[in-house]
Order: C-alpha cells, then sequence, then structure tokens
C-alpha cells in the first residue's frame, strides 16, 4: 500500500479564530471572511493565471486541529441532533481517515504584490490557520446537480432569530466604523444556525439563560438562548482595544 504525503499550498487567516460558531457548512454565513495567503513555491502569480474568471472555488484542506484525534467508523452528526450515529463516510464529519476537508466558498478578489499571492473569500467554514493543499474552480456545469438527493440533509437547518442588546448593537457600530467589519451580519448569520451543541439545544428548556461564548474576529461574542425569542447578543467586547 502506497502513503502520499500532502503538502500545504497556503494557509487560511479566516474571522473564525475558534472552533465553536463556525458554520457546519461553506456558504451558510456569506459574511465570513477569510483569505489564503499562498507559500513558496505556489505564491508564484503563475498558479492562479485564469481564476479571475472564476466566482467560487473548491478548496481542499487539512482539520488541522483534529489531526491527533482518532477517526471512527461511525459518528454523531450534530445534523442529527446528536444522538444517532452514522458511518463516517456518510457525513462531513471533522474527525476522519486523513483529515481532509473540502468547501466550496467564493471568491471576491485575488491580490498580487510582489511574492504575495492572496486570494480573499467569503462564505467560508474554516478556522483561522487551517492549511490548504489543494484549490479547484467550481465548474458549475458539472458540479451543480439538479437532481441530487441526500435524505440525512435534505435543506438547510431551520434560522432562529436573533436580537441584540444596546451594548452589543454600540459596540458594533463602533467596529464598524473603525474596522469596515460587518460584525452584525456575520453575527446573525452565525447565531441563526443555533451553534449550540446538539444535545445541549435539544434541552431547550433547561438551557433557557444559559450564557455562550465565541469568537470573532478580536472580538468576544456572549449570547444567551432565549426560548421562543431565539438567541440574544448580551455583550460584545473587543479584546484588543
Ligand atoms: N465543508 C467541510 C467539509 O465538508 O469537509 C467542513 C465540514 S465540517 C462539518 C465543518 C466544521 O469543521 C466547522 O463547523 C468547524 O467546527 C470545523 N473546522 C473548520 N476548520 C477546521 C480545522 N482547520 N480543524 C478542525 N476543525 C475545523
Amino acid at each position: 500500500m502506497s502513503d502520499y504525503r500532502l503538502t500545504p499550498i497556503g494557509y487560511i487567516t479566516s474571522c473564525f479564530p475558534e472552533k465553536f460558531g463556525i458554520p457546519r457548512q461553506p456558504l451558510l454565513a456569506p459574511s465570513a471572511k477569510a483569505y489564503l495567503s499562498l507559500i513558496p513555491p505556489f505564491n508564484d502569480p503563475d498558479t492562479v493565471a485564469g481564476l479571475e474568471s472564476v466566482s467560487h472555488l473548491w478548496l481542499h484542506f487539512i482539520f488541522h486541529q483534529h489531526t491527533d484525534k482518532p477517526w471512527k467508523p461511525k459518528v454523531r452528526p450534530p445534523r442529527l441532533g446528536g444522538n444517532q450515529k452514522l458511518g463516517v463516510f456518510a457525513t462531513r464529519s471533522s474527525f476522519r481517515p486523513n483529515h481532509l476537508g473540502l468547501s466550496v466558498v467564493k471568491l471576491e478578489g485575488i491580490v498580487i504584490d510582489k511574492q504575495e499571492v492572496v486570494l480573499q473569500l467569503s462564505g467560508v467554514d474554516l478556522l483561522d490557520g487551517t492549511p490548504i493543499v489543494d484549490i479547484k474552480p467550481y465548474v458549475p456545469y458539472a458540479d451543480s446537480i439538479a437532481s441530487a438527493v441526500n435524505d440525512i440533509a435534505d435543506v438547510p437547518p431551520e434560522h432562529v432569530p436573533v436580537s441584540f442588546s444596546q451594548q452589543a448593537a454600540h459596540v458594533i457600530k463602533r467596529y464598524y466604523q473603525e474596522k469596515s467589519i460587518d460584525l452584525h451580519s456575520l453575527i446573525v448569520e452565525v447565531l441563526q444556525q443555533d451553534p449550540r451543541p446538539a444535545y445541549q439545544a435539544a434541552k431547550s428548556s433547561k438551557e433557557l439563560g444559559r450564557v455562550y461564548g465565541m469568537s470573532l474576529y478580536d472580538c468576544n461574542i456572549q449570547w444567551r438562548y432565549d426560548g421562543h425569542k431565539g438567541l440574544e447578543v448580551i455583550e460584545v467586547l473587543q479584546q484588543s482595544v
């Protein structure tokens, strides 16, 4: 049996410094921005010649935060509430042999400056620092299959309403003025997926009031589940001020 070695061609810098809150698939949060910096010898502008004609990319990446975790034949996808098991190859679980991930993302721009080749991306589901091992253009006529079926994940997860405290709204507004980053849209798109662990979301009545924290960019976001009102963002703290 042959063994193969993969070499990163570049690394992701993303709005997600930690795993909690990252959408479970790409394009669910269009405001989730990242850039991919190619490293030598792949940072030759020739490697991306023609890519400006493409709107979306497939990124092959390594689930680098899980490379020390063993894979198991069956996993519990959060999509099924966390209490049903499926074969690892029937899921997109990040705990898998070879730790390979695959995401389709929007290509917003290409910046070439001397020895730097940077791809600007949106709609990512990638942790900051993710190693990318290959890039391929999305090919609409071949990759978009109108008749495709997946009875386990046939429609996107239902959205829950998201509201903001005055403090949170104030910091988000200031953040936009200072950095031109639309934290409001990002938080809504992330939280409306309800990132709570499935086993906690399942016993919602007992979870009322529990405060969760997640990081986006350099901000810590505190939020809680507020019953039928959905998720409320209580506090946004910018860590580097
Ligand atoms: N779209 C990809 C795929 O299908 O291979 C990823 C799907 S996986 C279910 C998405 C989750 O992977 C995210 O919610 C995040 O928690 C996790 N993730 C993203 N980047 C990661 C990384 N570099 N290492 C470990 N986990 C990561």
